[in-house]
């Protein structure tokens, strides 16, 4: 009664369906936890080589610039001086402010700056990453 050739065909057709499913899924589901782990290793490793712990450029983009004019007037007036560079803002310079803070610095020296870390330099306050 349990030789393959008593089994009447239909049955076989279930069994074979009831047990290759199974394995296919099991495979399959194996075969999405490897990528899983393939992915999930390379975005591990993969940023750590470019950017350390700063800030999106999109994000530092988004910050409000000021283009200095002639009479290089500021929105802080006394804080006429870059805290990264240490040079005093010139006529026609592009300044840019972290919102969160309104601290002003050089756009270059701003973008260079939260590019590598995400805090602002003036008073450590961490602008949010999105
Ligand atoms: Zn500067
Ligand atoms: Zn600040």
């Amino acid at each position: 009664m349990l030789s393959v050739s008593g089994i009447p065909r239909g049955a076989r057709y279930v069994i074979v369906v009831g047990v290759g499913v199974p394995v296919i899924l099991v495979l399959l589901g194996l075969l999405c936890h490897l990528c899983g782990r393939v992915k999930e290793f390379s975005t591990a490793v993969a940023p750590r080589s470019a950017v350390v712990s700063g800030l999106d450029r999109v994000v530092i983009e988004s910050y409000p610039k000021i283009v200095l004019g002639e009479s290089k007037r500021l929105p802080k007036p006394d804080d006429s001086t870059c805290p990264i560079c240490l040079s005093d803002y010139q006529p026609k310079e592009i300044l840019k402010t972290i919102p969160q803070c309104n601290h002003c610095f050089h756009a270059d020296c701003i973008g260079e700056w939260l590019r590598m870390n995400a805090t602002c330099p003036v008073c450590q306050n961490s602008p949010p990453r999105s």
